[in-house]
């Protein structure tokens, strides 16, 4: 799409990366904010790999460059949109127009049976095509489960990974 990282080094910040102990609100120690990796050259691999939403989908609008919005939209475990918002503006996407392009894309996405999450730090909020779902401090070893409840309506969950209900998808899940 010829969008190029520029100025940003958002996801150096809110994405946790294990081999630099780096992430999920700190920048990571080898960061030159602004700038880029000072380790460039040995940096992890999956650093290497990563490429967020707004340098390789269409979909995604200019206002999304992360530097200006806060927030890195990222694809995980192949249906799931989340938007990491950077801890320092922890309310940015409440704010237009970048709340109602994620209102928007969860009724896209959930029509595709693909989930919508907003982290801000350790915490996770669902958003659904009709409403969000407060889910709170989320844990490494947690999973949050989405759906339709028996009535139609939407709901989500968060449930520990090792819950015997996940063993049929989380379709038995209680959802919020
Ligand atoms: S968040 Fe996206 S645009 Fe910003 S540095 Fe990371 S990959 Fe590049
Ligand atoms: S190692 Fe480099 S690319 Fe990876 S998170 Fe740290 S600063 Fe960013």
């Amino acid at each position: 799409m010829g969008r190029v990282c520029g100025s940003c080094t958002l996801c150096c910040k809110v994405l946790k990366i294990p081999e630099t102990d780096s992430g999920k609100g700190q920048w990571c120690r080898h960061c030159s904010v602004g700038k880029g990796c000072e380790i460039y050259e040995t940096r992890p691999q999956r650093c290497g790999e990563f490429m967020c939403g707004y340098l390789i989908w269409d979909k995604v609008p200019a206002h999304w460059h992360p530097a200006r919005s806060r927030i890195v939209v990222v694809s995980e475990l192949g249906f799931r949109l989340n938007f990491t918002v950077d801890p320092g503006t922890p309310g940015r996407w409440r704010e237009m127009p970048w709340y109602g392009d994620i209102k928007a894309m969860a009724v896209m996405a959930f029509a595709e049976n693909r989930q919508v999450l907003i982290t801000v730090g350790n915490k996770v909020i669902a958003m659904l095509p009709d409403r969000e779902v407060e889910l709170g401090v989320t844990g490494e070893d947690e999973m949050i489960v989405t759906g339709r409840r028996p009535d139609g309506s939407w709901g989500a969950a968060k449930v520990h990974k090792d819950d015997s209900r996940m063993a049929d998808g989380g379709l038995t899940v209680p959802l919020q």
